[in-house]
């Protein structure tokens, strides 16, 4: 189950960053940058079940730049570590509150 939705958002990634070289080289710059002063996400805890984290989520929005699918952010302490499962359930959280500051 999770699997397939990573391989499915993996794919998804992949298309926009085809259509969105610039966007996405942003959002890449800005992951090496968190893993530059952080560290790898897998020499952490996960933030929710302090399994080994697998991946950099940005977690606050504040200071959110880019468009929603390659949202990121230059401050490295925007983003949290999460393992695979959990990430998934951060970008769900994610969503959800980007409606609710964009108002739909
Ligand atoms: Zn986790």
């Amino acid at each position: 189950m999770n699997d397939s939705r990573l391989a499915e958002r993996s794919a998804r990634l992949s298309r926009l960053a085809e259509r969105n070289p610039n966007a996405h080289a942003d959002y890449v710059n800005a992951l090496a940058r968190v893993r530059y002063l952080r560290g790898e996400a897998s020499e952490h805890a996960c933030a929710l079940c302090a399994a080994p984290a697998a991946e950099w989520e940005l977690t606050f929005l504040d200071q959110r730049e880019g468009p929603q699918f390659f949202l990121y952010s230059d401050d490295a302490h925007d983003y949290m570590p999460y393992c695979a499962p959990c990430s998934l359930e951060a970008e769900q959280v994610r969503r959800k509150a980007l409606r609710r500051i964009w108002g739909e």
